[in-house]
């Protein structure tokens, strides 16, 4: 990999790295929504960036850019994107700062994110075999990992509407909870509130209905990924999830990270996953030799109302998931179910092997047993009201950098 320079300063320790320039929508306060690429602190406006010229056809994409989702653009297709990519990297890596660079260049900290796509599905897959199994001991004791888990790809569809962006807060849930040794469940604000630690990725390009999408060309299909946090009321969960799966123990907020990292970008940090064993139906074999796992590295932090720090309860990383992104969407599709641009794929709680790696709270304090302990002196079993949950995640390799930046959400309390 060459390195690549810029007249514009950017920190080697910056997310938003030449090699990665993830896509978002922001404004800066006239409510005036455009595209952007993160580039170090600064965003390159796409939007003016159309309109001098930077891409060609100036009002077509001038048009595109000024929408307050990516979905337009996205599904241009990523020969355009791509191209659009590259005109940008061109852009930033002349020798000296064009003179349209102050036009271009909006200061990151005085521009307002927005939610960068209109989701118009949502499913959640759950991919991790470690995940998978320690909350099977936990729900199910003698019967921890179901015997269709090391052949289908489990997800369930979740619900769009409720997906937002990094820093909105999360009202606690109320609902049914069926009460330790109780015949009958109580209605009350969740006493269990979670995160989940995942990664997204959001669909890039229509698939018909009837055709499934082949485990080789789902990368076709695929146009970025998002850290996302799935919370979970984990006691609703508990009384609701049989005999159809997850429902208001989930739906009520899933928080997404504003910029969309291309797939491309991650090239070199593509990995092989773990050994599936027993191989796979045939549907769900890769062709390829290549990497189909990411090496991202994810951690997540808890901060307490009032607290000044933050501490990391878990580092974890996309490597470890059992089932790729390429699995999930063959699998999703392999019935014949369509897929739609700006459609939205979460990979499910991505937990290691060791206990610091696990990506929630059920598995980090083992059920609400064991009692996790903050650098402020206090401690915590689930989610307090007031706790802000931050989730951050880099690929890094031979100073290059690629990162997601962060997906955060404070804890509100329920509603009276
Ligand atoms: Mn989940």
């Amino acid at each position: 990999m060459r390195t690549l320079t810029s007249w514009l300063p950017i920190s080697p320790d910056s997310d938003f790295s030449l090699h990665n320039l993830p896509y978002g929508v922001f404004h800066t306060g006239d409510g005036k929504a455009r595209a952007g690429i993160a580039i170090g602190e600064h965003i390159v406006d796409l939007a003016t960036a159309a309109e001098a010229g930077l891409f060609g056809k100036r009002r077509f994409f001038k048009k595109i850019f000024e929408q307050n989702t990516l979905n337009e653009f996205i599904a241009l297709g990523k020969p355009v994107t791509n191209r659009v990519r590259q005109k940008v990297l061109t852009w930033l890596t002349q020798v000296a700062a064009p003179e349209n660079a102050a036009r271009l260049l909006v200061e990151r900290r005085k521009a307002t994110m927005l939610l960068p796509v209109r989701v118009g599905n949502y499913t959640d897959f759950y991919s991790s075999i470690e995940h998978a199994t320690n909350v099977g001991k936990m729900f199910r004791p003698d019967n921890p990992l179901l015997p269709n888990w090391r052949w289908i790809p489990v997800g369930y569809h979740g619900r769009a509407s409720s997906v937002v962006l990094s820093d909105t807060p999360i009202r606690r849930p109320w609902g049914q909870i069926l009460l330790k040794d109780q015949e009958t469940p109580v209605f009350s604000p969740s006493r269990q509130l979670d995160f989940e630690l995942e990664m997204a990725f959001v669909i890039g390009k229509d698939s018909p209905l009837g055709t499934p999408i082949a485990v080789d060309k789902a990368d076709e299909y695929i146009f970025g990924l998002v850290l996302f946090n799935d919370w979970s009321a984990r006691d609703i969960q508990r009384w609701e999830y049989v005999p159809l799966g997850p429902f208001l123990g989930k739906n009520f907020g899933s928080s997404i990270s504003p910029w969309i990292v291309p797939l491309e970008a991650l090239k070199p940090f593509r990995v092989k996953g773990p050994k599936q064993q027993p191989a796979p139906l045939s549907y769900l074999q890769h062709g390829s030799k290549g990497g189909h796992n990411f090496d991202i590295a994810l951690e997540v932090g808890i901060r307490g109302e009032g607290a000044g720090t933050e501490t990391i309860v878990a580092r974890s990383n996309s490597k470890y998931l059992y089932w790729s992104m390429a699995q999930q969407l063959a699998h999703h599709t392999v019935n014949g179910c369509n897929v739609c641009v700006g459609d939205l794929m979460a990979s499910g709680t991505i937990s290691g092997p060791q206990s610091g790696t696990y990506g929630s709270m059920l598995e980090l304090s083992w059920g609400g047993k064991e009692p996790i302990r903050l650098n402020d002196g206090t401690t915590r079993t689930f989610l307090l009201d007031g706790d802000t949950v931050t989730m951050r995640g880099w690929a890094a390799k031979g100073g290059l950098r690629v990162g997601f930046g962060e997906v955060s959400g404070a804890v509100l309390k329920a509603l009276d």
